[in-house]
């Protein structure tokens, strides 16, 4: 897989004819691998022994990244096997302890009907490809699922994108995550694998997530990656980008050619607000190493042009702390401050009528949820605080400078968006495609000087 051509994307006649009058689009980095490695349990989830079912019968096989599989014994007769460590050897046993393989080394574990699409039972679920461990230094066992590049995509696509999405969406995400894949390869090559299952790289749960219309969208664009100057790119996305993507030195600090800042009228409005108590943020920030005492006042410092927050300025009782940038979601919480996007309540320049209205909107909700949780369920005290906290902004707007407010109030995050902004709205991918858009015009539109290349 070293050569990229232009995309077939547009089957239609005068761009096969135009086709043939471009040269290839070479591929001059290292060549992409057939195969990943998936790792399913590893380091805290690394297990004492692999369990692995398949009603044909199991297969170990030699496996290379870039020729897949080729046989070493076949175990027809085999309903249920284990995969233990045993003197620092990977040993294979049947369900009765039955000695299969003394040392299974580097071999996977396959379904003997994998090339019929057999998969094998793992770790609670059912897996395409194979299975290899490898024992940790703890003794444990990592497991590894080896498997085709686009076997894998078929096991993400519905986790992190839904299998109702248009088709045309569907396939701006399987060349996303195809792209992500191929430039993340040996992320976790610490572990011998390369892609992890979480959000740390892209959610896979395997055979048991596939659903018909994804696996479709893979299909139709197999072998297109997302590229910038002839090479695949990692095409970062996101949920929703509130309207406006950002800049990558704006989000990480270091630019990246196709992370550009722009409208996007296709994202739907998407607003949150997150009600937290400074307890609660004292305890984030001191658990992320930020010891300032007791909170005092959260303000908003720097923000880019388009309004992405750049730095947020904390002062307690003893000590300042600035978080910038993406650091402000990863320390606050990624799920909780939702987007860059945002105002905090007693941010002077955000005392704004909006506030109130969203407090009045939220006042009895909040009366009975958070100030009542937060009250143990005494609904004086929780109304109590809440009027408190209504006071407390009320003084900030008057610039009152008296004492501090009573703990136990609570400081309310008011934004738009939902992630990081870079790249792909997923949500705006979906209204594009519902709009009349392809894939390829999706990932043009939000991936700067970027075009999807198909891998000969
Ligand atoms: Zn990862």
């Amino acid at each position: 897989m070293t050569k990229f051509a232009r995309s077939l994307r547009r089957a239609f006649l005068p761009a096969l004819l135009l086709l043939c009058l471009l040269p290839a689009a070479s591929f001059a980095s290292a060549d992409l691998p057939e195969y990943i490695r998936i790792g399913l349990k590893y380091g805290s989830t690394a297990v004492e022994y692999c369990d692995l079912r398949s009603e044909s019968g199991f297969l170990i096989a030699d496996f290379d990244q870039d020729e897949g599989f080729s046989e070493v014994l076949p175990l027809p007769a085999y309903k249920r096997v284990r995969i233990t460590a045993e003197n620092g050897c990977l040993v294979l046993r049947d369900e009765s302890g039955v000695l299969l393989s003394a040392d299974l080394g580097n071999n996977c574990i396959l379904a003997y009907d994998y090339e019929d699409g057999g998969a094998l039972g793992v770790a609670g679920g059912n897996y395409r490809g194979g299975i290899r461990c490898r024992i940790e230094s703890s003794g444990r066992l990592t497991v590894i699922n080896c498997l085709l590049l686009d076997e894998y995509v078929y096991g993400i696509l519905n986790n992190e994108m839904s299998y109702t999405y248009p088709a045309e969406a569907l396939k701006a995400q399987a060349v996303c995550a195809r792209s992500f894949a191929a430039c993340n390869l040996g992320r976790h090559s610490s572990y011998g694998f390369d892609i992890c299952t979480t959000s740390h790289c892209q959610l896979y749960r395997g055979l048991d997530s596939e659903r018909d219309n994804c696996t479709a969208a893979v299909d139709a664009t197999h072998g297109e990656f997302l590229c910038v100057s002839g090479e695949p790119v990692p095409a970062y996305y996101a949920t929703n980008s509130g309207g406006h993507t950002s800049n990558a030195e704006d989000v990480w600090g270091s630019p990246i050619s196709y992370l550009r800042a722009k409208e996007d009228p296709y994202s739907p409005s998407f607003n949150w607000s997150y009600m937290v108590s400074r307890e609660e943020l004292q305890t984030r920030l001191e658990s992320a190493g930020y010891s300032i005492g007791s909170l005092r006042t959260l303000e908003v410092t720097d923000r880019t042009d388009y309004g992405a927050v750049q730095a947020l300025r904390m002062e307690g009782s003893s000590g300042t702390a600035t978080l910038k940038k993406d650091n402000i979601r990863t320390v606050l919480g990624p799920n909780s401050v939702k987007s860059l996007f945002f105002t905090v309540a007693g941010e002077k320049e955000d005392q704004s009528e909006a506030y109130f209205a969203l407090l009045t909107k939220k006042a009895s909700e909040a009366v009975s949820q958070e100030y009542r949780l937060a009250a143990g369920k005494d609904i004086r005290t929780a109304a109590l605080w809440f009027l408190q906290d209504c006071a407390r902004e009320a003084c900030d707007e008057l610039d009152y400078s008296g004492p501090e407010p009573a703990s136990g109030s609570f400081i309310t995050f008011s934004g738009h968006g939902f992630g990081h902004g870079l790249g792909m709205s997923q949500q705006g991918a979906k209204a594009m495609a519902e709009q009349g858009f392809d894939y390829a015009e999706i990932l043009e539109f939000y991936y700067t000087g970027a075009e999807v290349l198909a891998c000969e």
